[in-house]
């Protein structure tokens, strides 16, 4: 891989997906927060249908540090990992109402000391909420695409985000956080991929296999 050739890549997904963007619904940077952390190992479509009825009863970090987990625990379990889940939403309210006066913190660094955020949602958060991108959020879809596509060929995400960051100009972070899903969902599925169809057989060594 080379600068060149992401940024061709990019552009190319860019055309292919132009109304692509993040699917999680939310009103606030902590409503984005909530929805992130519900959405590991969960569809955003089941978290979307989730959510409203979480926000008619816990709205403010304020509430979900009050919470009482039983309570909770039985508004999230639809989107799976409930225990845990609930756990770490009740203790991410705590944290932001004791450490960062109420509001979702503004940098990685803090971002990632809240229960249940790894750098992945915080990655999700700082774009969606903040309009700051920082990095490429490195979900199943962005694996699997940047190793067919040759950007790296490492396995531990951070590392992948490393070689994404490395090769595609910052200006196009934004773009690359929704297309690469975008792809993955429609097109570059895990499971027979249609590259026939895809616009970047030219481009991808991995589809010489089919
Ligand atoms: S050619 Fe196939 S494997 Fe390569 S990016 Fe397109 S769909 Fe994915």
């Amino acid at each position: 891989m080379n600068k060149k050739l992401a940024t061709l890549i990019v552009k190319r997904l860019i055309e292919m997906y132009p109304d692509a963007k993040c699917s999680l619904d939310f009103s606030t940077p902590f409503e984005m927060l909530v929805a992130v952390c519900l959405s590991a190992q969960c569809t955003d479509d089941r978290v979307n249908k989730t959510t409203p009825s979480i926000f008619e009863r816990y709205r403010t970090p304020q509430d979900f540090a009050n919470a009482n987990l039983n309570e909770l625990e039985v508004l999230v379990h639809p989107c799976g990992f409930y225990k845990n889940k609930s756990k770490n939403l009740k203790a991410a309210g705590q944290i932001i109402l004791s450490e960062f006066n109420g509001a979702v913190p503004q940098t990685m660094e803090e971002l990632v000391r809240i229960p249940g955020v790894g750098r992945k949602s915080a990655n999700v958060i700082m774009l969606e909420a903040f309009d700051n991108p920082q990095g490429i959020a490195v979900d199943t879809h962005c694996k699997r695409i940047a190793n067919r596509l040759g950007f790296s060929k490492e396995s531990e995400p951070s590392k992948i985000e490393k070689d994404l960051c490395k090769y595609i100009p910052k200006e196009y972070w934004k773009d690359v956080n929704h297309i690469l899903i975008w792809h993955g969902r429609n097109i570059c599925t895990s499971r027979n991929p249609k590259c026939e169809k895809c616009e970047l057989k030219d481009y991808c060594k991995f589809k010489a296999k089919y």
